[in-house]
């Protein structure tokens, strides 16, 4: 009879949840756990001890599994098997019937006990050497013993509530609870870069919400659905994600008017992070959050960052800022971000792009630019334009 997995084995990250803040770490992803599996029934979490156990109920276990590698905090899940007052007959048993299941096409094994609970009677060693032996007994013998460096690995830990056993060990996400960190504010384009940025801040324990700037009637309805649906996307991993809505319609025709095109986009992210400053003021926000990578376009350059960044004091995490556009891509698809990504609806940052943008802009010129106009009053203006859109996962 097939093995029957009814317990999950769900592992956190030990560093980051010493001291006085493990209750509060804990009680996150105790949350975060309960809203990821709210809509399955019969499930119940039990944390007897440092281990904490998932009985799954009647539900799949990959089903299970799939849900918890989206909770920021896990390392990694084991499907486990306990067995309730263990005798070495019964763990015998049921380590030959794992090893018949899951050893099938391994050639070398390896059986690593942890005696918790020292009341057992037998040590790790004898235990790990008895159920080795049960298991070439079972295998017939084709499975050879490997102690450094085995194909197939079977977990023993007895502990007071009984023995688990698990032989396979699943990666989780990582990171910190949700709600760990306190809010950041995402500039959201609808490109492949801010949705990787927004994931990685909030995986660091972090409330994003997103702030999408529009060019509205310039830029599409279509282009607003997209930035919906990345943070759909991103809220699988939280249960809900926060969009604001701006509109630079305004400044835009006022840049055109005003402003040499080859400054215009430099005088454009100005205004974006002065606004987003405001809004994340107004928001309790502490930081933004941006998706630039050093070099990667124009607007990019040390030289570019340096002079948009001068508008502000506020922190501005760039998670992206070291890695190249082929690992961003992955990224994004791991997180199922890239495909609504690379659809080909416009950016407000790209309908009055400039053939030449100064690739090294400098902030005496920006300040000269912006003299002829009058910043505080468009920032209001664009202020006026706010909406909220919560999306739900
Ligand atoms: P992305 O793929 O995130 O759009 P990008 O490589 O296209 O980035 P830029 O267009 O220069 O680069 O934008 C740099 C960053 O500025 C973006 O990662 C994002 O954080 C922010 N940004 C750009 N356009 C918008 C927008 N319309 N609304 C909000 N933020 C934006
Ligand atoms: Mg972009």
């Amino acid at each position: 009879m097939a093995i029957q997995y009814e317990l999950l084995i769900l592992r956190y990250g030990e560093l980051a949840l010493k001291g006085r803040n493990r209750a509060t770490f804990e009680n996150l992803l105790v949350k975060q756990t309960t809203r990821a599996l709210s809509d399955l029934k019969g499930w119940q979490l039990k944390r007897p001890s440092r281990r904490w156990v998932l009985n799954i109920g009647g539900n799949d276990v990959g089903e299970v599994i799939k849900r918890l590698q989206r909770v920021f905090g896990y390392v990694s899940f084991s499907p486990a098997v306990l067995v309730k007052e263990p005798t070495l007959e019964k763990l015998q048993e049921t380590a030959a019937k794992m090893a018949l299941e899951s050893a099938q096409n391994k050639d070398t094994f390896k059986v690593s006990t942890r005696r918790v609970d020292k009341k057992f009677p037998y040590d790790s060693y004898s235990v790990s050497r008895e159920l080795g032996a049960a298991i070439l007994k079972a295998t017939a013998d084709s499975l050879r013993v490997d102690v450094h460096n085995p194909n197939w690995l079977l977990n023993v830990e007895i502990r007071e509530e009984g023995a688990y056993l698990f032989s396979e060990t699943l990666i989780g996400a990582g990171g910190l609870p949700y709600g760990s960190a306190a809010k950041s504010l995402l500039l959201l384009s609808g490109g492949i870069d801010s949705p990787v940025a927004g994931y990685l801040i909030m995986k660091r324990g972090s409330v994003v919400e997103g702030l999408h700037f529009h060019s509205y009637p310039f830029t599409s309805e279509r282009a607003k659905e997209k930035v919906i649906d990345l943070a759909n996307q991103l809220a699988t991993f939280t249960g809900n994600f926060r969009i604001h809505f701006i509109s630079l319609t305004e400044i835009q025709k006022e840049l055109k008017l005003k402003v040499d095109p080859d400054l215009n986009i430099t005088i454009l992210r100005r205004f974006m992070y002065r606004i987003a400053e405001a809004l994340a003021d107004k928001e309790q926000a502490l930081a933004l959050v941006t998706g630039e990578s050093i070099g990667q376009v124009a607007s990019q350059t040390i030289e570019s960052v340096y002079t948009i960044n001068a508008v502000t004091n506020m922190p501005i995490l760039r998670p992206l800022c070291g890695m190249d556009k082929e690992e961003i891509i992955l990224r994004a698809k791991s997180i199922g971000t890239y495909e609504t990504s690379i659809l080909p609806y416009e950016d407000c940052c790209t309908i009055f792009l400039p053939e030449h943008p100064e690739t090294k802009p400098r902030l005496s010129e920006a300040l000269e630019a912006e003299a002829k106009l009058k910043v505080d009053k468009l920032i209001q203006a664009a202020l006026s334009t706010h909406e909220i859109l919560d999306v739900q996962a």
